[in-house]
């Protein structure tokens, strides 16, 4: 693509606040009643805190929504150890998800709460790319996460967090993506703070990380 991408906002839960934004908004189970468009589409996954016992059932849902075009990724999907249910509840959940995108070939964007080293178990039976989303560990978690094959997505926090800020600079320009999630930051904000961090232009990190999404996730404009 000869012209500028758009800003990709990998994980968001609102829809493109402008024509230079592409978001895929996650949308649990439900399809959102706005309509999408070409910047515009979806994840759909169980959050963990809402993984409940009757996942078998949830992961057929799942499969009918995660199976049409507009939806890009399984997720957020993961394990959270401070909220929601048991870890036991939660690792099924998930395993069954990541069976649903290992199917449907379709990248999984991953929720982990005090789990990086859970997923490190489970790294193995992933087959498809696999994004850690709102990453706000330390370089060692982040390495240990990027040696197993994970892409990692910074959010708002590089704003505020200077170490954070500084530890994005470091990581693999390939395994890259950025995020508002439920924040009110505006994507371009994000990418400014991070094309900061790394001493690039903005433009040079649009095209990078575009470029990372269309191999992740095997997009192109047009599909
Ligand atoms: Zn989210």
């Amino acid at each position: 693509m000869n012209a500028l991408p758009p800003f990709l906002n990998i994980h968001s839960h609102r829809k493109p606040s402008a024509k230079d934004e592409f978001v895929v908004r996650n949308a649990y189970l439900h399809y959102p009643n706005s309509s999408l468009s070409a910047n515009y589409f979806l994840s759909f996954g169980i959050h963990p805190w809402f993984a409940e016992s009757n996942s078998v059932n949830n992961s057929f849902i799942l499969e009918t929504l995660a199976a049409q075009q507009s939806c890009l990724a399984i997720g957020e999907c993961g394990i959270d150890r401070i909220n929601g249910p048991n870890p036991h509840t939660q690792i099924e959940a998930f395993n069954l998800q990541i069976d649903v995108a290992n199917r449907l070939k379709k990248p999984m964007i991953l929720h982990l709460v005090k789990s990086y080293s859970d997923i490190l178990q489970h790294a193995h039976s992933i087959k498809v790319a696999w994004l850690v989303h709102g990453f706000r560990g330390n370089e060692q978690q982040a390495n240990a996460l990027i040696d197993k094959g994970a892409r990692l997505s910074f959010g708002a926090a590089i704003l505020q967090d200077e170490k954070l800020w500084a530890l994005l600079a470091k990581m693999p320009l390939d395994r890259l993506y950025l995020e508002t999630d439920v924040s009110n930051e505006r994507i371009q904000t994000i990418y400014h703070s991070a094309a900061s961090a790394r001493n690039m232009s903005v433009d040079s990190l649009r095209k990078a990380i575009w470029t990372n999404f269309e191999r992740d996730f095997n997009f192109s404009y047009g599909q």
